[in-house]
């Protein structure tokens, strides 16, 4: 036998390599076989049920994980940075989010301006699924964000949010002959489900950031924050790799539990072609630009490393639930610093949702068109500057931007309920754009680093002249402590004991 033939083939090494990856992949591709052939054939509901159970374990356990994940990510990631460099990277990050998302929003309005797919005529016989009879005003969105990120009680943000109800009601002003009905509003706060997301961030990152300020005194808390994170992410990994299975099963559920798939492609085939040409416009030409141009790396390896969290959005739907996974990817395979992961990433998959804003674009002007309705250019600004403040304000789970889009239909004065109209196909685009909200998020960490890597590098060094400075003293001065007659440790046991916890605050290793 040949030393060649003892060697493992460049592709079976390949392979071996980049295992998860190849299994995710061939779970995205097996999913959507085993749901294509499936429908050629009769089956029952609890067929569909069975199919995506263990899809829905995967999502149930990655849930689970949201919580601890994002706070032990949060504190323990701003504890360990200095206020000028979170500052820093946090302005940058930012600065990041808003500008993709506006490009995506403007994208979206210029590929449905050109590609016009809503014809008055056409898409007649689509069955509005659900009517929404929910009437928000701008106004009361944009209070509701902003009260959200300041929760009255943290235990119920863990599990939900507060949201503005509105009632119709008339209002007599003055009294006899002299009195007016006048159409008045009447407001609400209740509790709506779901995670109150903005609330828990602008806890934690101001928790972290007094909690790094305080020194010795707050390190007990760094520490058990920290090894929350590393016990989490432990966690992570193990689900890693159940999720290829996982995905398949959901992907294939996910397309057995469809009733008409050819009748919904056939009526809202051009919208859904128009909005899936700008994702994928912004994913491979804008996002890719944009950080080759800040970062000269090559924006397609970077890419390679992150599929499973992609394809993890693709079966779920919901940027947070791909959060940890997201986190495992950049942090293993792409190498990114955790000082910065654990900053941006949280912050990112609930602010940062370019493929949302896109879609909301696409989709408010498509209703506009189908309504016979021309926008002026002002109007076009509106949808740019809406869509943008919508995906910000949208939660990062299924269908969030359904909801958000009534503020824009709001503010161009468009009927409200026509968002039925787009219900039907929401079940494809949603995947498609949480696919995109992920990768600009996982972008942005990698343009934070780079932006931040001289912050970082002196932080490296101040950290380790720390730690010089402090093994030096403990040598030559306080020898009770190292290991002199009655010391409590042994010689130089002091000093490995403050580099230790120095290490593991800072979070390198
Ligand atoms: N599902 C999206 C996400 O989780 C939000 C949306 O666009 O509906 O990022």
């Amino acid at each position: 036998m040949t030393t060649a033939d003892q060697q493992p083939s460049a592709f079976r090494r390949w392979v071996r390599e980049n295992l998860l990856l190849v299994l995710t992949v061939l779970g995205v591709f097996l999913g959507s076989l085993v749901g294509l052939l499936a429908r050629q054939t009769e089956y029952s509901d609890e067929v569909v049920l069975l199919v995506g159970f263990p899809g829905e374990l995967l999502l149930r356990s990655l849930k689970m994980l949201i919580l601890p994940l994002i706070i032990s990510s949060l504190v323990s990631g701003l504890a360990c940075l200095d206020a000028g460099a979170s500052g820093k990277m946090g302005s940058r990050a930012l600065l990041y989010y808003f500008s993709t998302t506006i490009m995506a929003a403007i994208l979206g309005i210029t590929v449905v301006v050109i590609i016009h797919p809503g014809d008055p005529n056409s898409g007649k016989n689509v069955v509005p699924k659900e009517k929404s009879d929910e009437e928000s005003s701008v106004m009361d969105a944009l209070l509701d964000i902003i009260r959200n990120m300041f929760p009255d009680n943290l235990m119920q943000a863990c599990f939900q949010s507060v949201k503005t109800q509105t009632t119709k009601f008339n209002k007599t002003y003055g009294e006899g002959d002299e009195a007016r009905v006048v159409p008045a509003i009447k407001r609400d706060l209740v509790d709506s489900p779901g995670t109150n997301v903005m609330g828990l961030i602008i806890f934690c990152v101001a928790f972290g950031l007094i909690a790094g300020q305080m020194g010795p005194q707050g390190k007990l808390m760094v520490d058990f924050f920290l090894i929350l994170n590393e016990i989490t992410m432990k966690m992570v990994c193990i689900i890693m790799w159940y999720s290829p299975f996982g995905i398949m099963c959901l992907v294939a559920g996910n397309l057995m539990a469809i009733d008409d798939l050819a009748d919904t492609a056939r009526s809202l085939g051009m919208y859904m072609a128009t909005v899936i040409t700008g994702l994928l416009i912004h994913a491979t030409v804008s996002l890719p630009m944009v950080y080759f141009c800040v970062t000269r790396k090559n924006p397609f390896k970077f890419c390679k490393g992150i599929v499973q969290a992609w394809a993890l959005a693709l079966g779920t739907a919901s940027s947070s639930a791909a959060l940890p996974i997201t986190f495992q990817c950049l942090e293993v395979n792409n190498g990114l610093d955790k000082r910065v992961t654990r900053f941006v990433l949280p912050v990112g998959a609930t602010v940062n949702m370019d493929g949302t804003a896109l879609y909301e674009a696409v989709a408010s002007i498509f209703i506009a068109q189908k309504n016979d309705m021309n926008l002026s250019i002002g109007g076009l600004i509106t949808v740019s500057l809406t869509a943008t403040l919508a995906s910000i304000g949208a939660a990062s789970i299924p269908s969030a931007a359904l909801v958000t889009m009534l503020l824009i239909l709001q503010a161009l004065g468009l009927p409200t309920h026509d968002v039925a109209l787009i219900f039907t196909v929401d079940w494809l685009l949603d995947r498609m754009r949480t696919s995109i909200n992920v990768l600009g998020d996982a972008y942005g960490a990698g343009i934070v680093q780079h932006l931040c890597k001289d912050e970082l590098a002196r932080m490296d060094a101040e950290a380790e002249r720390r730690d010089r400075q402090m093994a030096e003293m403990l040598r030559s001065g306080s020898v009770a402590l190292s290991g002199g007659r009655g010391s409590l440790l042994p010689r130089g046991g002091m000093v490995a004991l403050m580099r230790l916890s120095a290490k593991s605050i800072c979070g390198y290793s």
